[in-house]
C-alpha cells in the first residue's frame, strides 16, 4: 500500500509535464504537415501560450515563473528575428549560442532563488539581470567577434555525438547547462516537492528539446509553448496545495476535509484525534518543539491503515475518515495509530553544543524523533473520539459532532484512549 502511494506520489507530479510534452510534440508535428500560410500562423501560438502563462503567474505573484516565463519569452523573439532562416551567418549563431547559455542559467537560477513576487526590489533585479543578458547577446552580435562565438561552440568533449544527440545543433557548453538544470531543479522538487520546482525541470527539458530541433525545424517551437505551459500549470497546481493543504504537518486541511465530507456515501466513521495536554507542552519546552510534536503526530496519523484518510482539523486536533468501514473496523486500526503514537515519543534537546565555541549554550529547545539517541525522551499521547453513522447520525455534521463527543468522553476518562 505504501509503497503504491510513494511511487504515485513521484509519477502523478512526472506525468503532467511528461503528458505536455508529449502533446507538443504532436501538435507540432501537426503543425508542419499545414500549408505555409497556416503553418506561419501556428509558429506564432507561443505568444499567445506565453502571454496568458505570464498573465496567470502575475495574478499569483508567481516571480520566478514570471521571469521564467520573461526568458522563454525572449527567447521565442530571439528566434523569430534572427534565426528564422536557420543557424546561417554570423548573428544567427551568435544569438543561438547565447540562448543555449543563457535560458538554462535563468531557469536554473529561478529555480534556486526563493519566491519574491514580481513588482518589488527582487524583481527589479532579476529584470536587470535578464536585461544585461540580453544586452550581452547584443554586444556579442554587433561586435562581430568570431574567436569567442567559436571558442563558445567548440566541443568540451571529443566524444562523436550520440543517436539521440546526432544532427542537434546544440554547442556541448549549453548541453550542459541543460543538463545540469534539469538535474538541479530535480533535486529540489525531491526535497520540496512543489508543483514549482519539477516544472522548472520540465521548463528546462522543453526549451532542450526546441534547441535540439531549432533551427532546422521550426516546429520544435512547439517545445517553447510546452515549457510555458509546464510552468502555468505549476503555477495552479502550487495554488491549489496552497488552499487544501497545511503548511506544517503537510496534511490535507479542513478545506479538503469538507469537501471529503460531501461526497461521502452512507457507510462511514468519522475520527476526531486531539494530543493530550499540549497546552503544557508548548508552555514547557516551547512553540518551536509543540510544532515538532504537530509534526510528528501528524506523520503518523497519515500513515493510518484501514483505508482512513487524514486530515488537520485545526490546532492540535486531526479527524480521520474511513468511508465503507463499520466502527468497529476503524477502532481497530484507530487503536494501533494510538499505541504507535504513544510509543514513539519525542526526544528533545535543550542545549547543543556549538563547535565554534567549545561550550555549551543554551538554544531554542529542538525536538527530533525518539529513535535519535541523547536527551530527554517526552512523551506525546493522543485520545480519540469516534463515532459511525447511523439513523440517528444522519449527516457528516452530526457524526463529526458526536466523534466530538466521544473525544471529550476520552479525555475525562484519563487520555490516550479511543472513545466512541
Ligand atoms: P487536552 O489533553 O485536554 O487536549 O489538553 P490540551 O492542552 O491539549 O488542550 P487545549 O485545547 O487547552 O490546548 C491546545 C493548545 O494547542 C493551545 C495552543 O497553544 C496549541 N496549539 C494550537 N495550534 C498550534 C500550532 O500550530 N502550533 C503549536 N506549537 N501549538 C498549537
Ligand atoms: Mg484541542
Ligand atoms: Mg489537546
Amino acid at each position: 500500500m505504501s509503497g503504491w502511494r510513494g511511487l504515485a506520489a513521484i509519477a502523478v507530479p512526472v506525468a503532467v509535464p511528461a503528458a505536455i510534452l508529449l502533446i507538443a510534440r504532436f501538435l507540432g508535428l501537426q503543425a508542419a504537415t499545414l500549408p505555409p500560410a497556416d503553418a506561419a500562423l501556428a509558429m506564432h501560438a507561443p505568444v499567445l501560450v506565453l502571454t496568458v502563462s505570464a498573465l496567470l503567474a502575475a495574478a499569483f505573484q508567481r516571480g520566478r515563473v514570471f521571469f521564467a516565463l520573461v526568458t522563454l519569452a525572449i527567447a521565442w523573439f530571439a528566434y523569430r528575428t534572427y534565426l528564422g532562416r536557420g543557424l546561417i551567418g554570423f548573428p544567427a549563431r551568435a544569438v543561438f549560442v547565447s540562448l543555449c547559455i543563457f535560458v538554462p542559467v535563468n531557469l536554473a537560477a529561478l529555480a534556486l532563488l526563493r519566491e519574491r513576487g514580481i513588482l518589488n526590489l527582487h524583481g527589479l533585479l532579476r529584470a536587470a539581470v535578464i536585461a544585461l543578458e540580453c544586452g550581452a547577446a547584443a554586444w556579442l552580435v554587433a561586435s562581430g567577434n568570431r574567436e569567442t562565438v567559436d571558442w563558445l561552440y567548440q566541443p568540451l568533449t571529443s566524444l562523436p555525438p550520440s543517436g539521440l544527440m546526432s544532427g542537434s545543433r546544440i554547442p556541448q557548453i549549453g548541453l550542459l547547462l541543460m543538463m545540469a538544470g534539469v538535474a538541479t531543479a530535480i533535486v529540489l522538487w525531491w526535497r520540496s516537492r512543489s508543483a514549482i520546482d519539477l516544472a522548472f525541470a520540465g521548463a528546462t527539458l522543453g526549451w532542450a528539446i526546441a534547441a535540439h530541433g531549432l533551427p532546422q525545424r521550426e516546429w520544435h517551437l512547439a517545445y517553447i509553448s510546452a515549457a510555458a505551459l509546464i510552468l502555468a500549470v505549476a503555477v495552479l497546481q502550487d495554488a491549489y496545495r496552497m488552499a487544501f493543504r497545511d503548511e506544517l504537518t503537510g496534511l490535507p486541511a479542513r478545506r479538503a476535509l469538507n469537501e471529503h465530507l460531501a461526497r461521502l456515501g452512507r457507510r462511514y466513521v468519522i475520527a476526531v484525534l486531539d494530543i493530550d495536554h499540549f497546552k503544557k507542552f508548548n508552555d514547557t519546552h516551547g512553540h518551536d518543539a509543540g510544532d515538532q510534536v504537530l509534526k510528528m503526530v501528524a506523520a503518523r496519523i497519515a500513515r493510518v491503515r484501514g483505508g482512513g484518510h487524514a486530515y488537520r482539523f485545526g490546532g492540535e486536533e486531526f479527524v480521520v475518515v474511513f468511508s465503507g468501514a463499520t466502527a468497529a473496523q476503524a477502532i481497530a486500526h484507530l487503536d494501533a495509530l494510538r499505541m504507535d503514537v504513544a510509543s514513539h515519543g519525542l526526544m528533545l534537546r535543550a542545549t547543543e553544543r556549538t563547535p565554534a565555541q567549545g561550550h555549551a549554550r543554551p538554544r531554542k529547545p529542538r525536538a527530533s524523533p525518539a529513535s535519535q539517541t541523547g536527551g530527554k525522551k517526552l512523551s506525546v499521547t493522543i485520545s480519540i473520539g469516534v463515532a459511525e453513522r447511523n439513523d440517528k447520525l444522519a449527516t457528516p455534521a452530526a457524526v463529526l459532532t458526536a466523534a466530538d463527543k466521544a473525544l471529550y468522553r476520552a479525555k475525562r476518562a484519563g487520555r490516550n484512549r479511543v472513545s466512541r
